[in-house]
């Protein structure tokens, strides 16, 4: 399932996002709203629990949530949006996992992964900006449930149509929800017109 925001302030924020002058301090911020929104729009179906709250004036009827979540931010570029979504699910645990893309061959290359055994999550929620070619994010997710975590989203800011195919051809089950989907991808497996590498926006490393 694929689940692009049509809320006004992701588009908004989205398209500050891709503008070539917003330098990293500008840019950070907007990677975090623009998680925290995104992970408003992902986490809605998540199932609540009858509570009877105390108040001052007396007994609420409250639903509240006790679904064991996981973030798991994809090294370096998901980062990022670990701190908005922490601020929301203050709760989460979060596990890094470290995938680089080849550059010769666009195939993920995993070189650290430091998930408890046994897993103790009930949901994951993989972070990661640029679903581009979509291997990183299959390859993260075959993690994941080797580490047998039954229930998986992806949320991502930007998507190619290729990497959209790509992750929910390998992984119907994992419902994924970005900000906006753009043409293509280019020869060196950009998102165009995409933003650019969002790791080197977020950290000036340019
Ligand atoms: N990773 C990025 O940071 N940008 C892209 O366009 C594709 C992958």
């Amino acid at each position: 399932m694929l689940v692009v925001s049509e809320h006004p302030l992701v588009k908004h924020k989205v398209a500050l996002l891709r503008h070539v002058e917003t330098h990293p301090k500008k840019f950070r911020e907007l990677v975090r709203e623009l998680s925290m929104l995104l992970c408003y729009e992902a986490t809605r179906d998540l199932s609540l629990v009858d509570e009877t709250i105390p108040t001052p004036m007396g007994t609420a009827h409250g639903e509240m949530l006790r679904t064991k979540i996981g973030l798991v931010p994809i090294l370096r570029a998901g980062l990022g949006m670990v701190e908005g979504v922490l601020e929301m699910i203050p709760t989460a645990e979060v596990w890094h996992i470290g995938l680089y893309r080849d550059e010769r061959t666009l195939h993920p290359v995993e070189y650290y992964n430091r998930l408890p055994t046994p897993n103790r999550v009930q949901l994951s929620i993989v972070l990661d900006p640029m679903l581009a070619t979509g291997g990183t994010a299959e390859a993260s997710v075959d993690i994941l449930k080797r580490w047998g975590c039954e229930r998986i989203k992806y949320v991502g800011l930007l998507a190619a149509p290729e990497g959209v195919a790509r992750l929910s051809g390998a992984h119907p089950d994992v419902p994924i929800h970005v900000g906006a989907v753009d043409e293509r991808l280019n020869d060196i497996g950009y998102i165009v017109p995409g933003l650019g590498d969002a790791g080197d926006r977020q950290f000036g490393t340019a």
